[in-house]
């Protein structure tokens, strides 16, 4: 069993929420239409801030994750930027928006996000990110968080090429993925119980997201 780094970021809002997903996806509720528009924002932003790396390259996953995994491993000699490679390692697995030559052998790691400024979570992301692809071996440079500025944050036509900033949070990213491989533990325990965690709503069910299973919660 592998934990991709949006389950990886579940387990640590909250133990049931990751339970659930292992265990009883069908039980949970689908994400609301406000959720889902705020998932498509998100992949514009994406798909714009991917337009500013002209050479780049996506890696497909149509034919599965051992074959994804695989065709991201060959793509790293072409030195290309490459977006959506994506690599295993231990107990992990996760997608890298950017991976950004530099140097002969080295990476940075970019996470685009729709938002105008780094959170917590974001740092966590690229932690287990980071965790994963150098434990698999690919040299990470810098790991950057590409963001709107505030004025362009919203805009949806016409997005200008320095609309973003991309900030180097790599010291923060390298002590929280120092934690990764301790919290994989942890939420592998988790995931192997035979019922859910008695875990009551709370302030963990709106950060660093509103949580889809607060009726269900909620209702016991
Ligand atoms: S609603 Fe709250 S308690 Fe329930 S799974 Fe989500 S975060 Fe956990």
């Amino acid at each position: 069993m592998f934990i991709s780094k949006s389950k990886y970021l579940n387990g640590l809002q909250c133990h049931k929420l990751l339970w659930f997903y292992y265990n009883a996806k069908e039980r949970m509720p689908a994400f609301d239409a406000e959720a889902q528009a705020v998932f498509d924002k998100g992949h514009e932003v994406d798909k714009r801030a991917k337009q500013l790396f002209p050479q780049g390259i996506e890696v497909t996953w149509d034919l599965g994750l051992d074959k994804g995994v695989l065709a991201s491993t060959k793509m790293l000699v072409l030195r290309r930027p490459l977006f959506e490679a994506g690599f295993m390692y231990q107990n992990t697995f996760a997608r890298a928006d950017v991976l950004n030559p530099v140097d002969s052998d080295g990476w940075d790691l970019i996470e685009v996000k729709n938002r105008t400024r780094v959170k917590d979570v974001d740092i966590n992301d690229l932690a287990l990110q980071y965790y994963c692809y150098t434990g698999a071996g690919v040299r990470i440079v810098r790991c950057l968080l590409m963001h709107l500025k505030r004025e362009q944050f919203g805009r949806t036509a016409n997005v200008p090429d320095d609309a973003f900033v991309c900030e180097d949070i790599s010291d923060k990213v390298i002590a929280a993925s120092r934690e990764v491989e301790r919290n994989i533990a942890e939420m592998l325990a988790v995931i192997s119980e035979a019922t859910s965690p008695g875990i009551a709503v709370g302030p963990q069910c709106e950060q660093p997201y509103r949580c889809v299973m607060k009726k269900v919660c909620a209702e016991g």
